[in-house]
């Protein structure tokens, strides 16, 4: 068995963690506030993308009444306390345990606000798996292309050695920005369908992700 890669760029909200469930309750929540329809997990996952102000519109949010730094915050405020409900997906820990025994190394790379990627990472004991921890410096979920790339010239290996695991078509456009190859998983916060539109591989589970990372 030869590995395809040195390096994998785990994003972490619906590829590590599921937090699908507690995404869909917490949009739930204030669109009722704000008389609107509450979203099901299929509709959820048609809709959701970054930057996440976009999906907000999808869901029927009307930025001409409601800002959307204060929804932002109320979202985050939310996620915050209740974050604990989240679990890492069943094979999350197998899967970071057999590319750490195979010399593979990891690191995160999230949309996710750096301080509390890194709590949430050592509430779930994980730490101990990755390099570099690499989170935004603010809480509004936006691009993390710049991001992405700082840290593939931090890792000073050939790119063709990097590939990304992720959920969303975000993952897909930060991996072709950066010039990594993309693994694409579909139990996270979009739907099957619209991950394959991307040019890359899209699998079902953590369960699939090892013929692509070994020859
Ligand atoms: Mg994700």
């Amino acid at each position: 068995m030869l590995k395809k890669y040195d390096h994998i760029m785990w994003d972490w909200n619906g590829t590590l963690l599921n937090d699908v469930d507690l995404c869909v309750s917490i949009i739930n929540n204030i669109l009722l506030r704000i008389n609107l329809s509450p979203l099901s997990k299929e509709m959820y996952k048609n809709i959701f993308t970054f930057p996440v102000k976009d999906y907000y519109e999808k869901a029927g949010i009307d930025f001409t009444k409601y800002s959307f730094e204060v929804l932002g915050q109320e979202w985050i405020r939310e996620y915050e306390q209740r974050r604990l409900e989240t679990k890492l997906f069943p094979k999350s820990i197998d899967a970071l345990d057999f590319l750490k025994q195979n010399e593979i190394d990891q690191s995160i790379l999230s949309a996710y606000s750096h301080e509390n990627l890194i709590d949430i990472v050592r509430h779930f004991q994980v730490e101990q798996y990755f390099k570099h921890l690499a989170g935004l410096d603010h809480i509004y979920a936006t691009s993390k292309i710049n991001l992405g790339r700082d840290l593939a010239k931090k890792l000073r290996i050939d790119h063709e050695r990097i590939i990304l695991i992720g959920d969303t078509v975000h993952d897909f456009e930060v991996a072709k920005e950066i010039g990594v190859d993309c693994l694409l998983i579909a139990s996270g916060h979009q739907s099957k369908e619209r991950l394959q539109q991307c040019n890359a591989p899209v699998v079902d589970s953590l369960d699939d992700i090892y013929s692509f990372l070994f020859n």
